[in-house]
């Protein structure tokens, strides 16, 4: 008999595991996949972690989480600096002196405001109706054109002036020299990858992988006076108002045989034109080393498309429409009578939370558990 089901050993179920665990609770970790980690599994090819569900970076303002996650990993100094392409053009992100000075020639942070601001002024849009008009009210023509619209259409699967203005509400503008993409007092990638980390959260508790709760859920709810259900909302309700949506992306991995493909972690290719969004180039987020500190002679890719997403397909972003929030909001009501099962994570609460926000939530939701 455990005190606790948990169903996903990603963050959200990894973290309430060890709080509980260390709290004295008896805890059992089920995962369908054949790892853990969820969507921060990262996988060791050619001796470099690779991101398997995506690029992940770990920043925070939220002192108490780094600390937290500190205890599991060391950190290194990896800091998010992507590159934009646009048709061989390379460009600094987020937008700031280096991207105004490659794009203008300006050189200092007066020339470039006054740059942008004469490119708004020339537009002439007082009230913008789609996401074109609003990103060029915001920008001007040029930053627009070349690193914001293909790449938003790619995102979006649809033109920007078929996208509602409010996608964009502000775009942030750097008068300084600072490629820094998160504005976050703490970043970086845990050593030796996610799934380490993981790992050492997971120390000491049972864990069961492929191991799919709705396969054997009357025998597994039998075994605990609680569950912590990480999966879907909706697949637990067997879909029975719906199902939600997500908008989904596509990973094309590769391994070459050379030690640089890029130069960086993250290019961008911001024209409608390249099919793909972005290219990761794992080995970058570790500075090309291993462990021990020596040079790996091969470098793993990750072409990344964006997607339409179907049942069945792997649920990435929770899609912010009315709809979906409607929908949401009723299957809440149903997991509000369930009195053993708690839902939690980016999937039981169908919101798109960053690793910091959903460690914050489960440690703060175990505390709740632990004082009742
Ligand atoms: C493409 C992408 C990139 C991201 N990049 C960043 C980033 O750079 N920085 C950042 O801070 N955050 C990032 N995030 C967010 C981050 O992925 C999440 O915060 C985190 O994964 C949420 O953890 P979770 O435990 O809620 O969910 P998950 O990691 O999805 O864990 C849920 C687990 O439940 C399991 N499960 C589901 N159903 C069942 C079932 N029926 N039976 C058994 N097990 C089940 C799943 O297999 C899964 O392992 C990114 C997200 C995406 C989509």
């Amino acid at each position: 008999m455990y005190d606790y089901l948990i169903v996903g050993a990603g963050l959200y179920g990894a973290v309430c595991a060890r709080q509980l665990t260390d709290a004295g609770k008896k805890v059992l970790v089920i995962d369908k996949r054949s790892h853990i980690a969820g969507n921060v599994y990262t996988e060791k090819m050619e001796g470099i972690n690779v991101h398997i569900y995506g690029a992940h970076i770990f920043h925070t303002n939220n002192k108490s989480v780094w600390e937290y996650v500190n205890r599991f990993s060391v950190f290194n100094r990896f800091t998010n600096s992507p590159v934009a392409n646009y048709k061989g053009e390379l460009y600094s992100l987020p937008f700031n002196m280096y991207t105004f000075n490659k794009m203008w020639g300006v050189v200092t942070p007066e020339e470039a405001a006054a740059k942008i601001e004469e490119q708004r002024k020339a537009a002439g849009i007082d009230n913008p109706q789609n996401l074109e008009e609003q990103a060029i009210s915001l920008v001007g023509t040029d930053i627009y054109e070349k690193l914001i619209k293909g790449y938003t259409q790619k995102q979006w699967g649809r033109p920007c002036e078929d996208l509602p203005a409010f996608i964009i509400k502000r775009l942030p503008v750097r008068l300084t020299f600072d490629n820094n993409y998160f504005n976050a007092l703490y970043q970086g990638i845990p050593v030796g990858g996610y799934t380490k980390m993981v790992e050492s959260m997971l120390d000491g508790i049972e864990v069961r992988l492929d191991t799919d709760y709705f396969a054997n859920k009357a025998e597994l709810d039998s075994q605990a006076d609680k569950v912590i259900y990480t999966g879907p909302i909706d697949a637990y309700f067997d879909y029975k108002l719906g199902n939600l949506e997500y908008r989904s992306v596509r990973f094309e991995t590769e391994v070459l045989d050379k030690p640089n493909f890029q130069g960086n972690a993250a290019v961008n290719y911001t024209d409608a034109d390249t099919p793909w969004t972005r290219i990761i180039e794992h080995k970058w987020f570790e500075f090309g080393k291993d462990e021990d500190g020596n040079d790996l002679p091969k470098t793993v890719i990750s072409r990344e498309y964006s997607s339409e997403w179907k049942l069945g397909d792997e649920p990435y972003y929770p899609v912010n429409d009315e709809k979906n929030g409607k929908l949401y909001a009723d299957y809440k009501v149903l997991a509000d009578k369930e009195t053993k099962v708690i839902f939690g994570g980016r999937l039981g609460e169908y919101k798109y939370y960053d690793m910091d926000q959903v460690i914050a939530v489960a440690l703060d939701k175990a505390a709740e558990l632990l004082k009742a």
